[in-house]
């Protein structure tokens, strides 16, 4: 038998990797692992972390307002960035020193360079060293990818707002996923003036249509100025905008309105791409509904595409898909019968306990003897907006698409809220499954919907019914006992 360096080469050091890593060393494996960048990956220290320290943050301007209303007094405070963003590093250094120690203790051999595949069995390591290993697992992410448009390198990219040196005034979001809606609400929340821009007709694509459109009403009532149906058509440094008034929010900033047949239309020429102007600075921006003005930054939050890129696949014989993700049977192993590929780079579900379970099935699979299929079934998740939505299954959508099913919705002014004033609408629906009765789907619009969904997912994970739910007492007063009290079904689908 050949005699490799490793009984297991890990590339990429974020959640999917990191587990890996120590679950095969835990069985007395000798472990690599190569880390390019931080240790931890994207959900430690460009993602997730980062981004709940944020919600966290921006969400104290609505706990303010309301003590208000609930008798508290006191001055209004303001919002300072470059402490809380200090405080954010050093929380993430914190956390990356973690995982660095728990892979030492481990005894996993930590290699901080880029790798990639030389052949089935050899990696090759920044600086030319290479190493061999039995099995290669490939966890290496992904990233953000900005539109292919001019100019697009003016805008920044998630990655880059943990970053900022000051807090903008006013930013441009472009995108409808979970990403671009969440930041949305982050700087809405810290007092940012934040217009979104969305080509889709509604935002939160592949979530269930009424929660969409709850949360896209709750977006606007926040001050979010969302457009949907909207597309940029030029993007330029603001120095470089055309004549007129810039950044007044108004068509004036254009010249004037272009259209066919308008006798008085000036033609704007298209943008060219600029060589000079660096990413980050102020950009103007003229948009498909009509709108052209300067923003302090526009942001990209427009799709994420796997790191395959000059990482050997090809000369290893790693077969990878459409997008450039890598393809994987149900065990996580690739065309190559010695490499394996787990989280966002094979293009799965992209989260990060997903990863992380994919990571440990692996190692059931290779170094326990135990072979285990990730279960990619009912993966409960949340959207962390204000509100924030929690999932959990089938839409309405998909799943009436598949059998008949009964509707349970409430949506209602929470007592909380209501108190204080504001409008706020939290969203329970239930899809059921008129044959068997077993609850398909669960999803939440609500403060706090993360938490609830972890709890309800439990529930219908394990294929409880409409009638089992009901069979549990509710919690007086809360706003999640609507779960178990939703006698009717508004409507069969
Ligand atoms: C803004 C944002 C918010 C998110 N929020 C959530 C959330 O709330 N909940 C949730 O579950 N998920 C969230 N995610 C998704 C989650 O972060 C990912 O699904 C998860 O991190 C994927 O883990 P991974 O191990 O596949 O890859 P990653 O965590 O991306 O780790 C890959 C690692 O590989 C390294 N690497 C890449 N190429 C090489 C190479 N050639 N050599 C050496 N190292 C390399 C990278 O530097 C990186 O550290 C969020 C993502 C983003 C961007």
């Amino acid at each position: 038998m050949a005699d490799f360096d490793y009984d297991l080469f890990v590339i990429g050091g974020g959640s999917g990797g990191v587990r890996a890593a120590r679950t095969a060393a835990a069985t007395g494996a000798k472990v690599g692992l190569a880390e390019e960048s931080r240790m931890g990956g994207t959900c430690v220290i460009r993602g997730c972390v980062p981004k709940k320290l944020m919600v966290f943050a921006s969400t104290y301007r609505d706990t303010f307002a309301d003590a208000r209303s609930y008798g508290w007094d006191f001055p209004d405070g303001t919002f300072r960035w470059a402490p809380f963003r200090d405080k954010l590093h050093a929380e993430l250094d914190r956390l990356e020193e973690v995982y660095r120690s728990l892979l030492d203790k481990s005894g996993v051999d930590i290699h901080d360079a880029r790798a990639s595949l030389a052949d089935p069995h050899t990696v090759r390591l920044d600086g030319g060293r290479t190493v061999t290993a039995k099995h290669i697992l490939i966890a290496v992410g992904g990233h953000p990818v900005r539109p292919e448009i001019a100019n697009a390198h003016l805008g920044l990219v998630s990655d880059d707002i943990f970053q900022l040196d000051a807090l903008p005034k006013s930013v441009l979001i472009v995108g409808g996923g979970y990403i671009a809606c969440e930041f949305a609400c982050i700087l809405s929340g810290l007092g940012v003036e934040v217009t979104q821009h969305y080509r889709g007709a509604q935002i939160l694509r592949g979530f269930d249509d009424e929660a969409r459109g709850l949360i896209s009403e709750m977006m606007q009532a926040r001050g979010i100025d969302l457009h949907l149906g909207t597309n940029i058509v030029d993007l330029r440094p603001a120095s470089e905008a055309p004549e007129g008034p810039v950044g007044t929010g108004s068509d004036a900033a254009m010249g004037a309105p272009v259209g066919v047949g308008d006798a008085t239309a000036t033609v704007v020429e298209p943008a060219r791409p600029s060589a000079t102007a660096r990413p980050g600075g102020p950009v103007w921006v003229k948009a498909t509904n009509g709108s052209a003005r300067s923003f302090d930054h526009v942001i990209f939050a427009t799709g994420r595409a796997p790191n395959t890129s000059g990482l050997g696949l090809e000369e290893a014989g790693v077969t990878t898909g459409r997008r450039g993700e890598i393809l994987v049977d149900d065990y996580s192993q690739t065309s190559v019968p010695s490499i394996y590929a787990i989280g966002d780079v094979t293009d799965r579900i992209q989260l990060t306990p997903v990863a992380i379970r994919e990571g440990m099935a692996f190692t059931e699979t290779v170094f326990k003897g135990n072979p285990t299929k990730p279960d990619h079934a009912l993966v409960p998740s949340a959207v962390f907006t204000q509100p924030e939505l929690g999932t959990v299954g089938l839409t309405e959508e998909e799943a009436r698409d598949q059998e008949p099913v009964d509707i349970y919705c409430t949506s209602f002014r929470p007592m909380q809220q209501a108190f204080a004033g504001r409008q706020d609408r939290v969203l329970f629906k239930l899809v059921v499954s008129k044959d068997s009765r077993r609850v398909l789907g669960c999803h939440i619009v609500a403060d706090h919907a993360g938490e609830m969904i972890q709890l309800a997912g439990i529930a219908v994970k394990a294929g409880l019914t409409k009638e089992q739910f009901d069979a549990t007492c509710a919690v007086h007063p809360t706003v999640a006992e609507e779960l178990v009290t939703m006698a009717v079904p508004i409507r069969s689908a």
